[in-house]
């Protein structure tokens, strides 16, 4: 994967780009993340906000309604409003950066599948990646470095 990746909006005002590589990859499929996009998955690129950084434009903050009660952000372009990446749980520490929205998306392929309890029946995961029915404890599949880089955030 190249050094660092950037992406954008549909409308080019909003760019960024990733100071390095994100702690994991989630491909979402819940009812949510189905909705919220108009599609069959969301894939969230799990990375500290810190190292999100803004090359040109701005985001605006739309909050949306959870099924767990739970904060969730999303930030979008304010022009043509796509969405870049959000926040969840009330921790803006920590990203989720839109995949689709990077410029390469084949670069971040997902290091799991989640909520394929609701994955619709006509895509087909891979063998070689670790599927979920519903979330997954982090301290069992993340990479080391990856719970070092959160737990530096969370302490
Ligand atoms: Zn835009
Ligand atoms: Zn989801």
């Amino acid at each position: 994967m190249p050094e660092t990746l950037e992406g954008g909006c549909a409308c080019g005002r909003a760019r960024y780009r990733l100071a390095s590589k994100p702690m994991f990859v989630n491909c979402c499929h819940c009812r949510d993340c189905q909705r919220q996009t108009g599609s069959a998955f969301v894939i969230n690129a799990v990375i500290e906000t810190n190292r999100v950084e803004m090359l040109s434009g701005e985001t605006k903050a739309v909050p949306v309604p959870t099924g767990s009660g739970r904060p969730h952000v999303i930030h979008r372009c304010p022009h043509c409003e796509t969405a870049l990446w959000s926040f969840y749980d009330g921790w803006p520490e920590l990203s989720y950066v839109r995949v689709g929205a990077l410029d390469d998306p084949s670069a971040l392929p997902p290091d799991a599948h989640i909520y394929t309890r609701s994955k619709l029946p006509w895509v087909a995961l891979p063998a070689d990646v670790p599927a979920f029915p519903a979330s997954y404890s982090s301290k069992t599949l993340w990479p080391p470095e990856s719970l070092e880089r959160r737990k530096a955030l969370f302490g």
